[in-house]
């Protein structure tokens, strides 16, 4: 029997699939789409399946993975993966892995533009310009050379967005759980907080960072700094910011990612003149687009033909993964 691949939720919109298709026929796999309301219609649907290629919904939560006697592999179709229940997966056998580096750029690029937008208070002017009126109001537009940068979390995404900040002119401070080795100059998180005039998140969201920034760590930014969250609006107290832009306690906030998505009717961010909000966008280009269906199908057709692949979140599985059943 050839190995199935299933493909579950947003990803059909990108069909047809002739490239992965014909990749994976070469691997000897089969690709099947599907799109599932809930956990009970995605078990019933992945029952034979040995890969999943999952967007955002249905969650592979510990209970999921348990009625998937066959999953070897589930792949995020993405670089977050909290939508996957890890060690439940790692104790079960079965690998996860994600498109690690995809969107690199576009995040970082995004980022940047929000950093701008709001410091220079882009989208505020712009509905002046369009409603005809001129140079209302004087303008306090912050500049990027000569300011102090502080990234927090540097990985891919956010070392990128370090290098861009330098090319800015900005003095660029990290903070990150790991010692980066020098790239970038890294100090506490409390240091950063309080000398940064720009604050870029760039963490995955876990149990260690959800709402790592709070009233408490709010009150430890500086008076007008700028902050931007292109990671996960859990991430951030969003109740806890929209006080602080209430108080006038930051400059701004550029903001792509919310605790809930889609941010809904009556989220009090909304119509804030010193926010800016992209519906989680900072991650499409056609290029992206591009290379995250080239990881997905490489990192497939690569665990097919070895049985693993380099970008598997949860190495540790590697002793205990479960036997193949083709
Ligand atoms: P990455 O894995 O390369 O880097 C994450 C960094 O965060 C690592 O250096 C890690 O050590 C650090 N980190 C983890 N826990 C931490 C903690 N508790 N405190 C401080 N640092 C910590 O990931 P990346 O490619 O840079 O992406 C970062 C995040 O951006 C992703 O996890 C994802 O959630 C988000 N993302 C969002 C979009 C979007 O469309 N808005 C697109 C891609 C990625």
């Amino acid at each position: 029997m050839s190995p199935v691949v299933l493909q579950v939720e947003y990803v059909g919109d990108l069909a047809p699939y002739p490239r992965e298709e014909e990749a994976l026929a070469v691997a000897g796999a089969m690709l099947k789409a599907v799109r599932c309301k809930d956990a009970d219609e995605l078990v019933e649907a992945a029952t034979g399946a040995d890969v999943i290629w999952l967007e955002w919904t249905p969650h592979l939560t510990g209970d999921v993975l348990r009625r998937l006697p066959r999953l070897g592999l589930a792949i995020r179709w993405g670089v977050g993966y909290e939508q996957i229940d890890v060690a439940t997966a790692t104790e079960l056998g079965i690998a996860v892995a994600n498109a690690p580096s995809y969107c690199t750029e576009d995040v970082a690029e995004h980022a940047m533009a929000l950093m701008l937008a709001v410091s220079r208070q882009v989208v505020f002017r712009d509905r002046q310009g369009q409603a005809g009126l001129w140079r209302s109001g004087r303008a306090r537009h912050q500049r990027m050379r000569g300011s102090t940068l502080g990234v927090i979390g540097l990985g891919r995404i956010g070392r990128r967005v370090a290098e861009l900040g330098a090319a800015f002119g900005a003095r660029v401070l990290g903070y990150d759980v790991v010692d980066m080795g020098g790239s970038v100059n890294q100090v506490g998180l409390e240091e950063l907080l309080a000398k940064s005039d720009f604050v870029s998140i760039h963490v995955p969201l876990s149990e260690a960072t959800r709402h790592l920034i709070n009233a408490e760590t709010l009150a430890l930014f500086k008076q007008d700094a700028v902050l931007v969250n292109t990671s996960r609006g859990g991430v951030i107290d969003q109740a806890a910011l929209v006080d602080a832009l209430k108080r006038g306690r930051l400059r701004g906030a550029g903001l792509d990612v919310f605790e809930q998505e889609p941010l809904p009717a009556e989220n009090p961010l909304r119509g804030l003149d010193s926010v800016i909000l992209t519906p989680h966008e900072a991650a499409n280009s056609p290029q992206s687009l591009a290379d995250l269906r080239r990881e997905v199908c490489a990192t497939t057709v690569e665990w097919l033909n070895t049985g693993w692949a380099p970008n598997v979140v949860n190495p540790s599985v590697r002793d205990r993964l479960r036997g193949r059943q083709w």
